[in-house]
């Protein structure tokens, strides 16, 4: 795709958005965190040029190795992918924007531990699996009010955000909006800041659910 038709693919997108928030209501802004797992530091850069600001990316070393690189650029970096306790230290030394994938309460006790010996913070989204799907991860729907609220007291250097979800797998737009409606009423009952759901297959539908931040991949880096 030449720079003139990206520009105008990417303002398609933006203005999806922008009619599914305003269905929400004209106060309700989204913010979109553009997924580059999938695409080079040039797509990047060419994202950038026409205003993306917030990148995500699903893996640590990937998210080390672009966000070096492009270091000269004031870009904010996502973490959305699944941690591995052995992958935290190097996690950290990156230091995110907003770690989105903060999935027990396990995990957020052995952050705290190595945030507190290195005297830093980290912002979270507590990530939900709201339609309860052994392939994904996160705390489910019942529990997701109670653990958000311990690690909240048991680790004081986490700040948490809100609360991150994927929209349910399947085909049948009820289900994936019911996955949505749940991820939403956690967030509303949380009164958090942050509700992170939707990518490139239903963010408008996440939107008009109530979220107020998308995921966005393949749609903004199309092959
Ligand atoms: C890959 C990924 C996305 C973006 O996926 P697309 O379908 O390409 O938009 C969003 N969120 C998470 C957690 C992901 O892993």
């Amino acid at each position: 795709m030449n720079e003139l038709a990206y520009k105008l693919h990417v303002d398609t997108v933006i203005e999806t958005i922008e009619r599914a928030r305003l269905k929400v209501s004209g106060h309700h802004i989204v913010k979109i965190v553009a997924v580059s797992k999938y695409s080079d530091t040039d797509a990047i850069k060419a994202l950038y040029h026409i205003g993306q600001r917030a990148f995500g990316e699903n893996k640590v070393q990937d998210l080390k190795a672009k966000s070096t690189a492009l270091e000269a650029l004031p870009l904010e970096w996502h973490f959305i992918g699944n941690l591995q306790k052995n992958k935290i230290n190097q996690l950290l030394q990156i230091d995110p924007t907003l770690f989105q994938g903060l999935d027990s309460l396990e995990l957020a006790h052995a952050l705290q531990q190595r945030l507190s010996d290195q005297e830093s913070s980290l912002e979270a989204l507590l990530q939900i699996n709201s339609a309860a799907e052994a392939s994904k991860h996160g705390v489910s729907c019942d529990e997701a009010v109670d653990v958000y609220h311990r690690i909240s007291q048991e680790c004081p250097n986490i700040t948490l955000r809100g609360v991150m979800s994927i929209g349910a797998h399947s085909n049948d737009r009820r289900t994936v909006q019911r996955s949505f409606e749940a991820t939403h009423r956690i967030y509303e009952t949380l009164r958090a800041d942050i509700c992170s759901m939707g990518m490139s297959n239903d963010y408008e539908l996440a939107i008009e659910c109530g979220s107020n931040m998308v995921r966005l991949g393949s749609v903004l880096f199309p092959k």
